[in-house]
C-alpha cells in the first residue's frame, strides 16, 4: 500500500487528495489544522448567518476546473438556460444532471450576477470601470479633462524603463486615473508604497486591460450581456458573472472532504504538521503531527508529500536534510500580508439606492483616511448566506500584518473600529447593528517583494527533492486562485501516474495568459 500525506485541507490539498483516490491506488493522509476544511476558501457559519474569507468567486477558464466543480454541486436548475448547458469558446462541454452527484437541491451552485463598484467621495462608481455619463458625471468636469490629459501624455511620454507598479500604472492609466482609482487601494492592500512594488506584478496581473479595450467593453455590454459561463474570450477583469455555491465556498469544500473520506482516503482535522522529516536518500519520509484537541503527537510515514503550508514554514521545520543556508534564508525573507473580515450584522444600510435595492456583491473603498479595503455584502453573494432574509449581513475587509497594533486589538475593538467606519462613510448606523464577529486570517497573501526576489533558490531545492510536491497558494507562494491551486495539485498527481520527475509543468500554472483573476488583476482589486 503506498501513503500520500498531504498538508491542508484547502482547496489544493483536497484536489490531490481526490484525484489520487480516484485516479491511483494511493491513499491520502490529509492533515488539516483547523477545525473544518476549505483553508481560506472556507465558509464560517456564525449563529446561522455564514461568511468567506473575502468574497469567493467560482469562475475559472479552465474546463477541466469547472467539470470538476459541477461534478461536486451541480449548477441549480435554470441557471445556465433551460438545457441546462454551460457553453464555452470552442463549443463542447455542456453539464447535464447526470454528470453531477447533487444528492438534495441544497447541494448546487449558483449562477450569479456580478456587481461590484468604487466607493469613492461618497459616489458609487462602476467597477469594472466604465466609462460612461454616469462615470464623467461622478468624476466632474475638471477631473475627467485631468484624466484625459496625464492619459494622453502617459501614453506620449511612457516612462522607460518601468522601475515600479507606479510608473506601470502611470504607463498605462495616466498619473491622474492612477491616483484616483489605484494608488491608494494598492497600497492598503500590500501596506508598502507603489513605488515599492514591482513592475512585474502589474505585468502579471493587470494583462490587456487597457483604457481601449475598457471602452470597447462598456460599448459590447450595451448591446450583448454574457448569459453563459464562457468567459475564455473575455479579459479577466471583466467577468460578469460567476458560480457560486448556495451556502458559499466551504459547501464545495465541505463535499469534497466528504468525497475523499468515503472513498479512503483519511482527514485530521486540528491536527498541525509540526515537523518534516527527510531522509539520507534526500526525500521526505515523515511528518510529525500534534493534535490540537487530544494534544497527542504523532508521526506518519508516506511515500508522497504534498505540501500546501507556507514555504516559509516549510522549510523551517524540515529536518534531517542538508538545506543550504542561502535556501534557509530566502524561505526566511518571505513575507506575507495578513488580512481580517469583520462580519456585522445589521438591520438595515443607511445607504440607500434610488429606485432599487442595494444589490453589489462588494465594494472598494477609495478613500485613504478609511483602514477598511473592501465590503462585502454577503446576503447578496447568496440569499442562503443569511439567517434572517431582513437583515444585511456585511464583512468589512482588512487588510494588515499580524504585527500591527491594529491587528492585535481585541476583537471587540477591531469591530467596534469597523462599525464607527462604516457609519463614517455613511454605510450604516451604529444604533442599528444587531451582532458582529471578527475573523483574523494569517498569511492571506503570499507577497512579490522583499525576500521574493531569491525564491528560485529554494523553488530549486524544494523541487529536487523527489517525493515532494508543493501545490497551491502559500504552498508555492504564488498568488494563486482557487482553480490555479486545484491545477497544481492536479498535475502533481499526473506527474506521480505519468513518473515524470520534472516538477516545471506544475509551477507553469498561473503563468499562462489564460489565467487570472479579475480582482487580483486590476491591481486596484485584488482580492
Ligand atoms: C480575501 C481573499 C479572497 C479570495 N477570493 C477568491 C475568489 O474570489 N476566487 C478564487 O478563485 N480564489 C480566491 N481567493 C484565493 C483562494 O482562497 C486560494 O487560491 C485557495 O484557497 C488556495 O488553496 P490552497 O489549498 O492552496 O491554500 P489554503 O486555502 O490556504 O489552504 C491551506 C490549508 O493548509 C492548512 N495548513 C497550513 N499549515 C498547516 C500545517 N502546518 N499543518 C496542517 N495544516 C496546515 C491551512 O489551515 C489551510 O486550511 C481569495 C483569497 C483571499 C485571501
Amino acid at each position: 500500500m503506498r501513503y500520500a500525506i498531504i498538508i491542508g485541507a484547502g482547496p489544493a490539498g483536497l484536489t490531490a487528495a481526490y484525484e489520487l483516490l480516484t485516479k491511483t491506488d494511493i491513499i491520502p493522509i490529509v492533515f488539516e489544522q483547523d477545525d473544518q476544511p476549505g483553508g481560506l476558501s472556507k465558509t464560517i457559519d456564525y449563529k446561522g448567518n455564514k461568511i468567506d474569507i473575502g468574497g469567493h468567486r467560482f469562475f475559472s477558464k479552465s474546463e477541466k476546473v469547472v467539470s470538476w466543480w459541477l461534478h461536486f454541486l451541480p449548477l441549480e436548475p435554470g441557471s445556465a438556460g433551460e438545457d441546462y448547458h454551460i457553453h464555452y469558446k470552442g463549443g463542447s462541454a455542456s453539464f447535464k444532471h447526470t454528470h453531477a452527484v447533487a444528492v438534495n437541491e441544497n447541494q448546487v451552485m449558483m449562477l450569479r450576477p456580478r456587481k461590484s463598484r468604487i466607493y469613492f467621495q461618497k459616489k458609487f462608481f462602476d467597477y469594472p470601470l466604465q466609462l460612461n455619463g454616469k462615470t464623467l458625471w461622478n468624476l466632474g468636469m475638471v477631473k475627467t479633462i485631468r484624466i484625459a490629459c496625464s492619459y494622453i501624455y502617459a501614453k506620449l511620454v511612457p516612462v522607460k524603463p518601468e522601475q515600479h507598479l507606479a510608473d506601470f500604472f502611470r504607463n498605462r492609466f495616466g498619473a491622474e486615473l492612477y491616483r484616483t482609482f489605484f494608488k491608494d487601494y494598492t497600497e492598503k492592500v500590500w501596506g508598502v508604497p507603489c513605488e515599492k512594488l514591482p513592475s512585474t506584478w502589474g505585468q502579471q496581473r493587470v494583462k490587456d486591460l487597457n483604457i481601449g479595450k475598457v471602452i470597447k467593453h462598456a460599448f459590447k455590454s450595451v448591446f450583448a450581456r454574457n448569459t453563459t459561463i464562457d468567459q475564455k474570450g473575455t479579459s479577466t477583469s471583466l467577468i460578469e458573472q460567476f458560480m457560486y455555491p448556495r451556502f458559499g465556498p466551504g459547501q464545495m469544500w465541505e463535499t469534497v472532504a466528504r468525497a475523499v473520506e468515503e472513498l479512503g482516503g483519511k482527514i485530521h482535522y486540528h491536527t498541525t504538521v509540526t515537523a518534516v522529516n527527510g531522509d539520507e536518500h534526500n526525500r521526505i519520509r515523515s511528518v510529525e503531527v500534534t493534535d490540537h484537541v487530544t494534544n497527542e503527537k504523532k508521526i506518519y510515514e508516506g511515500d508522497y508529500f504534498f505540501s500546501t503550508m507556507p514555504v516559509k514554514e516549510l522549510v523551517k521545520q524540515t529536518a534531517h536534510l542538508d538545506i543550504p543556508p542561502e535556501v534557509q534564508y530566502a524561505a526566511e525573507s518571505l513575507e506575507y500580508r495578513d488580512f481580517l473580515i469583520v462580519g456585522i450584522l445589521t438591520s438595515a444600510l443607511a445607504i440607500k439606492e434610488k429606485n432599487s435595492r442595494f444589490t453589489d456583491n462588494w465594494i472598494y473603498i477609495q478613500d485613504r483616511h478609511i483602514r477598511a479595503g473592501r465590503i462585502q455584502f454577503f446576503h447578496n453573494w447568496s440569499p442562503y448566506m443569511i439567517k434572517d432574509p431582513d437583515d444585511i449581513w456585511i464583512g468589512v475587509e482588512y487588510f494588515c500584518n499580524e504585527s500591527d497594533r491594529f491587528w492585535q486589538q481585541s476583537d471587540d475593538a477591531i469591530a467596534a473600529g469597523a462599525i464607527s467606519e462604516m457609519q463614517q462613510i455613511g454605510i450604516l448606523n451604529a444604533e442599528q447593528v444587531k451582532d458582529k464577529l471578527v475573523v483574523k486570517v494569517k498569511k492571506a497573501y503570499p507577497s512579490y517583494f522583499g525576500g521574493y526576489n531569491n525564491f528560485s533558490v529554494v523553488q530549486e531545492f524544494l523541487d529536487q527533492i523527489d517525493n515532494l510536491y508543493l501545490i497551491g497558494r502559500n504552498g508555492m507562494h504564488r498568488y494563486n486562485n482557487t482553480d490555479h491551486s486545484m491545477l497544481t495539485a492536479m498535475e502533481a498527481v499526473e506527474n506521480i501516474i505519468t513518473g515524470t520527475k520534472d516538477k516545471r509543468n506544475i509551477w507553469e500554472i498561473n503563468t499562462e495568459d489564460v489565467y487570472h483573476e479579475e480582482d487580483e488583476i486590476s491591481s486596484e482589486k485584488i482580492s
